[in-house]
């Protein structure tokens, strides 16, 4: 058996100790004589793979015990509309920064329950790059301010935590969470889809301060409400356990690797070997603004599009799979997430440099 470097953005490659050690107790978890997917949610022991887990988050992220912690269903996307139905609480309106595809999907979604305010764009630029904070046009009396710290289709991430004073920050952290440092006393909320940097996809981790509990509007499905999701420990009904017990196990993985600290020193080391390729390569480009550019999604083009299927072909031969970009922006997309080794990195960039010099 031989593993590939996946490049995937999401579902996206998982720590092969953890598919190990998911293989290992698969039959049977720690002499229970069944699989994690087969215990009641109920049990000891289930309830201990649960609470381990999220203890193991709250130490990795620095999760006071003002916030809740929820592992909700539905992926981030449940999220666009479970926020605004929980958050939006008398007032009549919410913030939304828009620098890319999920943003516009995020508000998309907010503007079916409230009102929306878009406070700064970077459409006009192509989503290339992220608008000073001095020119967004905030309200001080809005609901809270969202904004989406990594566009992982875009390649686009933030390097600052927007100052919202005293209305809450909303951030769709899916594609970068746990990836470096942040100071989560600085959010209203936190959520993130798991299947990039966190587990199995249809997981979703949300981080509440718990003063915002208790808003959901009459309407807001059950399944929907943080307060009673809050109250049942994510157990109001079945969880994702399996998904739930990944995610864990990840968790426990990155503490071995030092935690976020040591992952952000790889992350920033990984992302800047492939962009100083790219920038010192004629053939290949990036188009973002490099004081923008993201850690977890490198998008690149080649010099000539008609190459596109046959660096494609180049890369699955060696096991360098899924650098197809995304169809909204073409040419290619590596996703170097936490569970990407360097060692993936540099294969990339020895097979970029071979084809450049072969077909450049
Ligand atoms: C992948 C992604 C989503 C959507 O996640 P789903 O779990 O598929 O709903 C939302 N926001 C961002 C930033 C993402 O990267």
């Amino acid at each position: 058996m031989s593993r590939a470097f996946n490049f995937c953005a999401g579902p996206a490659t998982l720590p092969e100790a953890v598919l190990k050690q998911a293989r290992d107790e698969m039959l049977d978890w720690r002499g229970t004589g069944m699989s994690v997917m087969e215990m009641s949610h109920r049990s000891d022991d289930f309830i201990s793979i649960a609470e381990t887990a999220e203890k193991d988050l709250r130490e990795l992220a620095g999760v006071s015990d003002d916030y809740a912690v929820l592992f909700m269903q539905g992926g981030a996307s449940s999220q666009f509309a479970t926020i605004p139905l929980n958050l939006l609480g008398d007032k009549a309106s919410a913030d939304y920064v828009n620098t890319g595809i999920w943003s516009k999907k995020a508000i998309a979604e907010a503007k079916r329950y409230g009102g929306v305010n878009v406070v700064a764009s970077s459409e006009d630029s192509g989503f290339t790059t992220i608008p000073d904070q001095s020119a967004w046009n905030t309200h001080a009396d809005a609901a809270y301010l969202h904004y989406t710290p990594n566009e992982t289709i875009g390649g686009l991430e933030y390097d600052f935590v927007p100052d919202s004073g005293s209305v809450p920050l909303v951030a769709d952290m899916s594609s970068n969470m746990l990836s470096r440092p942040v100071d989560v006393s600085r959010f209203g909320l936190i959520y993130a889809g798991a299947q990039k940097n966190i587990g199995p996809s249809g997981l979703v981790v949300v981080i509440i301060r718990k003063d915002l509990l208790g808003k959901a509007r009459k309407e807001t499905p059950t399944m929907m409400n943080y307060q009673v999701m809050a109250e049942n420990g994510s157990m109001y009904n079945t969880p994702s356990t399996y998904s739930w017990y990944l995610a864990g196990l990840v968790f426990q993985w990155l503490k071995e690797q030092g935690g976020v600290t040591a992952m952000g020193e790889i992350n920033a080391r990984k992302a800047r070997k492939l962009y100083d390729f790219i920038d010192t390569n004629d053939f290949y480009a990036n188009p973002i603004d490099p004081r923008f550019r993201s850690w977890m999604n490198v998008p690149f083009t080649l010099a000539d599009d008609a190459l596109n299927g046959a660096f494609l072909n180049g890369a699955d031969a060696r096991g360098l799979l899924n650098l197809q970009g995304h169809r909204s922006v073409g040419g290619m997309r590596a996703s170097i997430y936490n569970a990407m080794p360097e060692a993936g990195v540099d294969a990339l960039i020895q097979y970029m440099t071979e084809f450049a010099k072969e077909r450049g």
